[in-house]
């Protein structure tokens, strides 16, 4: 299986249950940012996620009315560094207490002082660790030596502990295909459950310091060949969704679907952008956000956006059109 069963049964049971509701627009992730703290400064990342106050994180029950307010099944939780947050057991013990499956976005380098012994492995928790590249690149994006090595000590120690550990990998500009296909080896030699790659997004406050990020063609291309030779690996975007990244279909965008509440409020439209602002009520932001406008991608800053987070959903919906797009994705689900 590309992810643990009850992961996948909790997201097939909330598309059914949203259909039987007659719901077409619902969140199925809550991207959860308790804090705009990190120990890193990454090339990738805007400024406000990690140069934020450990002070002013948001309270557990704070965390907790969000993902209640929201409903969707899966929670990832990120930042910030999610592991610099001191009541992360207690938030972590909330969501499995309401049947949650939990994504933890990390950079993997406090790990053994911060998650393990203190928060046991379970079925419902995967571990996504952040890794743009192999030791030289990554250590660059990250601007220090050394995060590389102490992430793959940290990927070998979690899975004898008995952790699920993702890969989660950012493409850009400068990233060579054949490092990308490098990662996927590395997860088979450390027998990691799975990479996610995603194309760079272009954040607004990252884009005038760097020049980084990948246009529209540049992703197509680099996507082709990480398509090509992603059917030998355990690679968690599904096959509407790299055909989409390689510019090879068109899809609308699903910004509801993935939904992302942060210190400052419920971010709209989605994760990557503040087209709409924040607002501090969940009913607000769901019934006050133009979500026909996000869809349609008409605006300048969706131009280059081919994230997992907008368009994962939509991939599946489109599978799920036809008898055989539905084979092809029960086929990846299981990892044939
Ligand atoms: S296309 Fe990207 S930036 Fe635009 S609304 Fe969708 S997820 Fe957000």
């Amino acid at each position: 299986m590309r992810y643990p069963l009850g992961f996948t049964l909790a997201q097939a049971r909330h598309r059914a249950k949203m259909a039987r509701a007659g719901q077409e627009r619902y969140p199925s992730v809550l991207m959860l940012e308790p804090l705009y703290t990190c120990n890193l400064a990454c090339l990738g990342c805007s400024t406000e996620r990690y140069s934020g106050k450990l002070s002013d994180r948001m309270p557990v029950e704070q965390c907790l009315k969000a993902v209640d307010d929201c409903g969707a099944p899966i929670v990832n939780i990120c930042g910030g560094e999610p592991t610099l947050y001191p009541e992360l057991p207690e938030l972590v013990e909330g969501l499995i207490a309401r049947k949650k499956h939990i994504l933890l976005c990390t950079n993997a380098l406090v790990l053994d002082k911060k998650l393990f012994g203190k928060i046991a492995p379970s079925p419902r928790l995967l571990l996504m660790i952040h890794l743009d590249g192999l030791r030289e690149t990554h250590d660059h994006v990250c601007k220090r030596e050394g995060v590389f090595d102490k992430a793959i000590a940290m990927i070998r120690e979690g899975k004898d502990r008995g952790y699920h550990i993702y890969l989660n990998t950012t493409v850009y500009k400068e990233t060579k295909v054949d490092e990308v296909e490098g990662l996927c080896q590395l997860v088979e030699e450390l027998r990691a459950d799975g990479i996610l790659i995603s194309p760079g997004y272009e954040y607004e406050s990252v884009r005038r310091e760097r020049d980084i990020f990948l246009d529209r063609e540049g992703i197509h291309e680099k996507f082709r060949a990480i398509r090509d030779f992603s059917r030998r690996y355990r690679v968690n975007a599904t096959p509407t969704f790299l055909e989409f990244a390689a510019g090879l279909r068109e899809l609308p965008c699903s910004p509801w679907s993935t939904v992302n509440y942060t210190p400052k409020g419920w971010k709209a439209p989605c994760y990557l952008i503040e087209g709409e602002g924040y607002y501090q009520d969940w009913s607000d932001f769901w019934s006050k956000t133009d979500w026909a406008y996000w869809e349609s991608r008409d605006d300048g800053r969706c131009k280059n956006c081919k994230m997992h987070s907008g368009f994962e959903h939509s991939a599946v919906n489109e599978a799920m059109k036809s008898v055989g797009g539905q084979l092809r994705l029960a086929a990846w689900t299981i990892g044939v």
